[in-house]
């Protein structure tokens, strides 16, 4: 572990070396709130930021995106890979753990190039947090509210300064580079940096909770249960919950020809499975055509498919959803429910 400190002053100078090499995506303020944008304009970048509206994700693997070429006399189809040295810069410990969950999904039994690309051209820097950012948090419950993983640099806030905590070679050669702004930290400055003291002091502070505990059995035993019914009845289907979900996954890929009818190209567009025809297949039949079953679908999928796969569930509590919700549900209530709490 390498640590040094830069003062919040040369933050602007940092953001704008980074920008001679690298697209630089970071928050910025949009209409009273935070979205993740390529940067034009250092100053305007806000590390003070809540949360954003989507997650990172969003440059990673896009809500639509071109996969490929093709022509309609079957010569071969050109494959359209995105290689943009791109810098992710001011992400909150959920967002990076959402990466990290996007990378087992796209990196597993169907590896993904369109992904893998993206991720291996990006540059992650981090920003850690010592409180809630929001009332919608419950990244504590999730066991994400701190990462030792899955950045190259983390910058820990402490007063005038970032403390930064440089984890990769590629972390390190960026910051070698804008040495003259950057300085050496002292045995004291890394004292502040103990994750048992971060851990005390965030603990303490997390109104929202979620229990997670056998939460893949608590969903067996109230697959039948009436607040799915109570819930879905509230549901719009509008897609909002996913759309901002650093980890829901779902794509549909379409194929459409130009007006010559001899050119064509494939695309990817995220998708929902609150959609009511997510589940629709050939010959019109619905397999999850009413609300409640569609929204028990998409906990199913997160809370316990993925914990039964993946060991953990495919969510990082980054309270996006409950924000986003026109219908002002919460997955913590429904769990709380479920629980008979
Ligand atoms: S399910 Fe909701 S709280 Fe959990 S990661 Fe997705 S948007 Fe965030
Ligand atoms: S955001 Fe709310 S209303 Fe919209 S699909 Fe999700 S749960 Fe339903």
């Amino acid at each position: 572990m390498i640590l040094a400190k830069i003062s919040k002053g040369n933050i602007p100078e940092f953001l704008k070396r980074l920008m001679a090499s690298y697209e630089v995506v970071a928050p910025v303020e949009k209409e009273g709130k935070f979205a993740f944008s390529p940067v034009s304009d250092p100053a305007k970048v806000r590390l003070d930021y809540d949360t954003t509206i989507l997650p990172p994700k969003q440059f990673l693997y896009p809500p639509e995106e071109k996969l490929m070429e093709f022509k309609r006399d079957g010569s071969a189809g050109k494959e359209t890979i995105d290689t943009t040295k791109r810098v992710l810069f001011g992400l909150h410990p959920c967002d990076i753990w959402g990466i990290q969950i996007l990378d087992w999904v796209f990196d597993g039994k169907f590896p993904d190039p369109y992904y893998r690309a993206r991720k291996d051209n990006t540059l992650i820097v981090g920003l850690n947090c010592t409180s809630p950012r929001n009332e919608y948090c419950f990244c504590q419950s999730m066991g994400t509210y701190t990462v030792d993983k899955g950045y190259d640099i983390m910058l820990m806030e402490e007063g005038d300064n970032y403390m930064v905590h440089i984890k990769t070679d590629a972390g390190n050669q960026v910051i070698r580079k804008s040495s003259d702004l950057f300085t050496e930290v002292s045995a004291e400055d890394t004292n502040i940096l103990s994750k048992d003291l971060v851990d005390k002091k965030m603990k303490a502070k997390f109104k929202r909770k979620l229990d997670t505990r056998n939460i893949s059995e608590l969903l067996d035993f109230t697959y039948g249960s009436p607040v799915w019914k109570e819930f879905g009845d509230r549901c719009l289907s509008c897609g909002a919950c996913s759309y901002v979900c650093p980890d829901c996954y779902c794509f549909n890929v379409k194929d459409k020809l130009d007006l010559s009818l001899q050119n064509g190209e494939r695309a990817r567009t995220w998708d929902c499975c609150l959609y009511i025809d997510f589940a629709r297949c050939a010959g019109g039949h619905n397999f999850r055509k009413d609300k409640a079953t569609r929204l028990k679908m998409r906990f199913f999928h997160k809370e316990k498919s993925f914990v039964d796969d993946y060991g953990r569930p495919a969510c990082v509590g980054c309270g996006r959803c409950i924000k986003a919700c026109p219908a002002k549900i919460d997955l913590t209530e429904i769990f709380a429910k479920l629980r008979g709490v």
